[in-house]
């Protein structure tokens, strides 16, 4: 793993946004930059060893600050949506930004997305790996307590993208951290994820209201189209129909996973038939939001002339569930004063 650094572009305001270029020794190379701490690109081989550009972006930070669909960005300090944009802790009611009509969507109107993270290529294990640290300020977007993250991306010899999220408060708040890339298998600009073959290890998942936000009901997937226990099609769900897809327009609804929490564990596995990719996730979150590009803006510009459309890429998201702090029997995503919150998640890249 090697990493090498140049200069990005500057924000209007003049600040320096750099790239980071990791690669392995098996041509593998993922491409992130601070503002975000996006992924910008990211290279693994189909079957035949050839090399593609398996995630969706654009070309020019201008789209990366004006980034609607949240492309390859990390998401805090909330993942997802809290309803109302409010929660109650240690019995008082918290008001947040509401950036998503009444709720709030992916951390607020300036998330971790859109913000520049310190960056620096340490050493982990004998190997070069980028940290990314950034300190959210007491109050910002409306969260109590001034938090320091930091997010370690790694790129193994095995083709798996690392992420290593880690973070302490000064105060009790909310803390819950993903990664939004959206992938394509067969390459970025190959147009609908349909033929994509899923399995994620989730007996249930939870419902969700015309708004997409959860009702604290957990379904379960037997005989529904969430029922990907054994691979299948994408497409194959939604041709089928079910009044859950109706609500956003396709998958956008979080799997209830069985992990410890301790150690990173497969819960998923993305198959593309015609290059032979294979995406595996791994991870010690108790939730992963699957998410079909349903609110892709027909049309969208991408990178290299590249043009999206809904369902260009799928996002595996993985995170406490959306709207846990309403609901008792939902792991809480609180994060306690002076406490670590740690969790690792990994996107591994093979064929077959
Ligand atoms: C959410 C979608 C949302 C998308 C882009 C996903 O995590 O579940 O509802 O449209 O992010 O913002």
């Amino acid at each position: 793993m090697a990493i090498k650094k140049s200069f990005y572009a500057k924000t209007k305001d003049g600040e320096q946004v750099d790239l980071f270029t990791i690669t392995n020794s098996k041509g593998g190379e993922v491409k992130i930059v601070n503002f975000g701490g996006t992924v910008v690109s990211l290279k693994v081989p189909d079957k035949a060893g050839n090399f593609e550009d398996v995630v969706l972006g654009y070309d020019d930070l201008d789209s990366y600050i004006n980034n609607e669909c949240y492309f390859g960005a990390l998401i805090g300090r909330n993942s997802n949506r809290i309803e109302n944009a409010e929660f109650t802790m240690n019995g008082k009611v918290y008001k947040i930004a509401q950036n998503s009509g009444k709720h709030q969507l992916h951390g607020g109107f300036k998330g971790f997305d859109r913000v520049i993270w310190e960056a620096e290529i340490i050493e982990k294990n004998g190997e070069e790996v980028l940290s990314l640290k950034y300190t959210s300020k007491d109050g910002e977007e409306g969260f109590p307590g001034e938090v320091k993250v930091q997010v370690i991306y790694s790129l193994g010899e095995d083709n798996s993208l690392g992420l290593d999220y880690s973070a302490v408060s000064d105060k009790d708040t909310v803390v819950n951290l993903t990664n939004h890339s959206y992938f394509n298998l067969a390459g970025h600009a190959s147009g609908d994820i349909l033929s994509h073959e899923l399995m994620i290890k989730a007996d249930q998942f939870t419902e969700v209201d015309n708004e997409c936000i959860p009702t604290g009901v957990v379904l379960d997937v037997q005989g529904t189209p969430f029922d990907f226990r054994n691979f299948n099609w994408i497409g194959a769900g939604l041709e089928v129909g079910h009044q859950q897809l109706d609500m956003g327009g396709g998958y956008d609804h979080n799997f209830v996973l069985k992990v410890s929490g301790i150690a990173p564990e497969k819960i998923a596995e993305v198959y593309e038939p015609k290059s032979g990719r294979v995406m595996e996730v791994l991870t010690t979150k108790p939730g992963v939001q699957l998410y079909t590009g349903n609110f892709i803006t027909p049309g969208t510009k991408g990178k290299n002339g590249a043009i999206y459309n809904k369902r260009s890429g799928l996002c595996l998201e993985t995170q406490y569930f959306p709207n846990n702090l309403k609901y008792k029997h939902f792991k809480s995503s609180i994060l306690k004063a002076g406490e670590k919150y740690h969790h690792i998640t990994i996107y591994k890249f093979t064929t077959r």
